[in-house]
């Protein structure tokens, strides 16, 4: 029997992926000096360049020993897609044949890009269709950062004012604090001033209340936070959101206060809260969630419930909403009332992905991931 010799030939860093620390360490490795660090991040985040041949500054024989080693490589954007109201949407595919979604959503002066952590998700909230096709893997931190990338890139070419990306939330499909190691790189990235450069409190880190993932964060990084609240007494939590039997209520508020004694003074925890009829969206809700929250700094996000089939929710009515809004504004917390965009491509709930999905696997049951794609 013969035996073929095989030749693994190397995998290329993706240079994509790594903070400063790792590009600092990458380029010293190869005998380089430090501050080419900084240097090719700008290339590639701010000036969208992934071809080492247009990076002017760095030497010939240094482009060429990174083009042998090394590779500038995006995920591919498989649909790209505008909506009437600005809002537009990608549908990204990785390598291995999976897709993920980012939805730039501009509004005013902001401009918010909704990103992925996850391939799916594994904390099967009962009113979330992401949780219906269960959980894949976890995004590599170049595969998040290929998001803000081509996001970039692509905005640019529009040539038209307001398509800039100034807020970036970890909204999309996937529990970010879950996906730690790789999220918290890309936050390095997003806030490198050779980078994107983002102010600390226009990055969101949206999470379902990983509390040990949350103390974590508070000592690692400087973002904003976004608890994905959802009810206030923990037997209908465990129900919406079953981490909530892991990690109760009680221990949830204690980690949101000792998370916010490391923030500045005037920094606010975001509180999402979707609006399901009948299930958490009564006066007594209101009361039991000012009670709740009582004592932090606050800013609560109502999110009208984006409806699926077989969710065996509804949308809660725009009276119930408002009257919960006064209620809370009543006992002075800054409540808004998160707005639907996108929704002529789908881009608040992920129907893309599904359709795109659906033709690759019939056969799979549940093929409709949903994205917190809100403005
Ligand atoms: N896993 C993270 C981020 C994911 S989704 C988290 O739980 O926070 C971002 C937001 O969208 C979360 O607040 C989530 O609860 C909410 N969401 C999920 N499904 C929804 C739906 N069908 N309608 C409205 N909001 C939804």
């Amino acid at each position: 029997m013969s035996t073929a010799i095989q030749f693994k030939q190397p995998e290329k860093t993706n240079l994509l992926g790594l903070n400063r620390q790792e590009m600092e360490a990458f380029f010293t490795a190869i005998g380089e000096k430090a501050f080419r660090a900084s240097q090719v991040m700008k290339w590639i985040h701010q000036l969208n360049v992934s071809d080492f041949a247009a990076m002017s500054n760095v030497s010939k024989s240094l482009q060429q020993q990174l083009a042998d080693i090394a590779i500038i490589q995006p995920l591919d954007v498989m649909v790209d897609q505008l909506s009437s109201d600005g809002t537009r949407k990608w549908v990204l595919r990785l390598t291995d044949g999976n897709c993920i979604e980012t939805v730039f959503i501009p509004d005013d002066e902001r401009g918010t890009l909704c990103i992925s952590s996850q391939v799916g998700c594994a904390l099967d909230c009962s009113f979330c269709s992401t949780a219906r096709q269960g959980f894949s893997r976890n995004l590599s931190t170049a595969e998040i950062l290929s998001q803000v990338w081509q996001a970039t890139r692509l905005l640019n070419e529009e040539k038209r004012p307001g398509r800039v990306i100034t807020n970036v939330v970890f909204m999309g499909m996937g529990e970010p604090l879950l996906n730690y190691d790789n999220v918290v790189k890309s936050i390095d990235i997003l806030l490198d001033d050779f980078a994107y450069g983002l102010s600390k409190r226009r990055v969101t880190v949206s999470t379902a209340g990983v509390i040990p993932a949350m103390d974590r964060l508070s000592e690692r990084v400087d973002v904003q936070l976004a608890i994905s609240l959802h009810a206030t007494d923990d037997v209908l939590r465990d129900e919406l959101v079953p981490v909530n039997k892991k990690y109760p209520l009680k221990d949830l508020v204690a980690a949101c206060h000792r998370f916010m004694e490391k923030r500045s003074p005037r920094s606010r925890l975001t509180i999402e809260y979707v609006m399901l009829a009948g299930v958490n969206d009564t006066a007594q809700h209101a009361d039991a969630l000012i009670q709740l929250l009582d004592g932090l700094s606050v800013m609560i996000n109502l999110i009208p419930f984006n409806p699926f089939e077989n969710s065996g929710y509804s949308t809660s009515s725009n009276n119930a909403v408002h009257r919960f809004q006064d209620k809370l504004m009543q006992a002075g917390m800054i409540t808004v009332i998160r707005k639907t965009r996108g929704e002529d491509i789908d881009a608040a709930c992920g129907q893309l992905v599904g359709k795109v999905a659906d033709k690759s696997r019939r056969q799979q049951k549940f093929i409709n991931p949903r994205f917190g794609m809100h403005s």
